[in-house]
């Protein structure tokens, strides 16, 4: 038996509702965000979760920290009940689970220095005062690539990729088992995309660090995951390991996100599969498979039953109808 996952999620649900009326009295309706989710993550392991924006994969990383409250489902971190947790204990929980956000200009505050922004989860924790959070701060900066002295300074001196650093210095600040990287290169040019997330790679060797790297590209997630799960309008379409993925993507949703990445060999050749329309409502989504309205091999099956999120052999979860009828 293999050892169990640091991370387990189960059946998460997040529905936001949406109110209309009086002083916004009566609900009306609500945002299925996330219906239905289930994933695990190894220790050590890169767990990639894309799709296009809307999907819910955002919503995902920050339900499994909590930063908002689920609808329903379940979360599991080191065998606990992440959702059970009073504020106390999640408190704690907090320091082994940490997030790295998409925009390093919005998510550092531009009042205070690079010193304090780092040092802040050292203090929020208790871990270090003084001249030892000084100290950390500075062998912090260190290991992500800056220098020491950039602790004086403030977030608007620095560019992009070194503002998404501090940010992965401050994650990292806690010694953390898990961290949510959510699409924490999006914001950035694509020449200094590649250094942050082999910066990523490296402290992940380093640190033994786990991550979910959520990204709306697959090109994005190719080097850095172990695994990768596609999210179509709130549940995950297929999860696999990353070369059955990218060599044998077995959902029709994955096979049109593939064709869209560009190859680098003019030689070669790629059908491309063209997504028609826009991605559909979450407020009302489809019936039975969500993506029938702009899958290419739709069946009449498709608009009523909604396919099962089922392993198709070797740990190949995909929910398509057709998929299952070729096994
Ligand atoms: Fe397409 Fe039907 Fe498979 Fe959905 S279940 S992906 S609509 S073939």
């Amino acid at each position: 038996m293999g050892a169990a996952p640091l991370l387990e999620v189960k059946n998460l649900v997040k529905h936001f509702p949406i109110y209309k009326g009086w002083l916004l009295s009566r609900q009306v309706g609500s945002v299925k965000a996330v219906d239905g989710v289930t994933f695990t993550i190894n220790r050590g392991e890169t767990l990639g979760l894309v799709g296009e924006s809307g999907c819910g994969k955002s919503t995902t990383g920050r339900l499994i920290l909590r930063l908002i409250e689920p609808t329903s489902g379940e979360v599991w971190f080191e065998g606990n009940n992440v959702l059970s947790l009073d504020r106390e204990q999640m408190r704690a929980l907090r320091k082994d689970m940490q997030i790295i956000f998409q925009d390093p200009y919005a998510s550092l505050n531009p009042r205070m220095t690079v010193g304090d922004i780092i040092g802040e989860p050292l203090r929020i924790h208790g871990i270090a005062s003084g001249r030892e959070r000084e100290k950390r701060v500075k062998e912090l900066l260190e290991v992500v690539g800056l220098s020491s002295y950039h602790a004086r300074r403030y977030p608007h001196e620095f560019s992009g990729g070194q503002r998404q650093r501090i940010g992965v210095a401050r994650a990292l600040a806690v010694n953390p088992k898990l961290i949510v990287c959510d699409e924490p290169v999006s914001a950035l040019d694509v020449s200094i995309q590649a250094q942050v997330i082999n910066l990523l790679q490296d402290l992940q060797e380093q640190y033994g660090l786990t991550y979910l790297f959520i990204a709306h590209d697959l090109s994005v997630v190719k080097h850095i995951s172990d695994r990768v799960a596609v999210m179509y309008l709130g549940k995950i379409v297929e999860l696999t390991d990353k070369n059955s993925l990218y060599q044998n993507p077995l959902h029709p949703y994955t096979k049109a996100l593939l064709s869209a990445i560009p190859i680098p060999d003019p030689t070669l050749v790629r059908e491309r599969t063209l997504l028609e329309g826009d991605v559909p409502s979450p407020i009302n989504p489809p019936s039975g498979c969500r993506f029938h309205t702009r899958c290419p091999v739709a069946e009449e099956i498709c608009k009523h039953q909604e396919p099962a999120f089922e392993d198709v052999g070797g740990g190949h979860y995909v929910a398509c109808h057709l998929v299952k009828k070729s096994q």
